[in-house]
């Protein structure tokens, strides 16, 4: 699933390629569940109008159209938009395809649980998927007493209050657990149990592998590609993602793997406490 510097890199990618372009018209080739409103609907409402900006909330990408409407982008799964630059063919998990005035944009999805919502720019922070996520890890304002207060309201672990995206936006099971890892605190701790020494490592930890995370253009473990179709590089450089069983680059252990948080979550006995 795409996280914070996936997105991040999608948007750094499509304003790169699309920004100032218009909308010529729009096939929609399976909208049922993706859409939130009918496809003709949906085409007709973005038909003629110029992508003017493009924003990121958590996981969110919002793309910012010439009449006032905004497009939503959640990927879940496998969500995907590559922009091509001339007429490219579409594969059977092409769902929608915008054709620009130059090049055209694909949204496609093999899993089929990514969403697309149009809301009224002006309400676009209202909306209930965007007024419920916490603080922006990246932003200038999000402190560590920030996270340390979002932290104590959370009863359980602290993986899974990585997770929940009322409590900082964007992290996923990848970032989580290499933010874990960097700070030295094993994710089946009780969140309440962090010293404060430990949330300020956590936070710059965070802080660190979610920007070195979009250098890399982001981790493509299996099929994350970003808006131009190209692979990140992150997986080069995780240190326990995906490394279950494989020896600790810190310490040369064997990492564990554990069921955390209902996710696959891997960790070192010896490098975190
Ligand atoms: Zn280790």
């Amino acid at each position: 699933m795409p996280e914070l510097p996936e997105v991040e890199s999608i948007r750094l990618t499509l304003a790169k390629n699309t920004l100032g372009k218009k909308i010529i018209h729009i096939k929609i080739l399976w909208s049922s569940a993706a859409i939130s409103i009918p496809g003709y609907e949906f085409a007709e409402l973005l038909k003629g109008k110029f992508i003017e900006n493009f924003d990121r909330r958590g996981k969110y990408l919002l793309i910012g159209l010439s009449n006032g409407i905004t497009m939503i982008v959640h990927f879940r799964m496998t969500g995907r938009l590559i922009y091509y630059p001339e007429i490219h063919p579409l594969d059977k998990h092409t769902h929608a395809v915008f054709c620009l005035d130059e090049g055209e944009l694909h949204y496609s999805d093999i899993r089929k649980f990514g969403r697309i919502q149009l809301v009224p720019t002006a309400k676009a922070g209202e909306v209930a998927s965007l007024v419920k996520l916490g603080p922006e890890p990246l932003d200038e304002a999000f402190s560590f007493d920030q996270l340390g207060q979002s932290l104590s309201k959370k009863k359980g672990t602290i993986k899974a209050a990585l997770l929940d995206q009322t409590v900082i936006a964007g992290l996923g099971n990848i970032y989580a657990d290499e933010a874990l890892f960097r700070a030295g605190i094993l994710p089946e701790r009780n969140t309440r149990s962090l010293k404060v020494s430990e949330i300020i490592l956590l936070y710059n930890s965070i802080y660190e592998i979610l920007r070195e995370g979009i250098d890399a253009r982001g981790t493509s473990f299996r099929d994350y590609r970003d808006a131009e179709g190209n692979r990140g590089s992150f997986q080069e450089s995780l240190m326990v993602y995906g490394r279950g069983g494989q020896e600790c680059k810190g310490c040369g252990n064997p990492l564990e793997r554990k069921k955390i948080a209902g996710r696959t979550t891997v960790f070192c006995l010896h490098c975190q406490r």
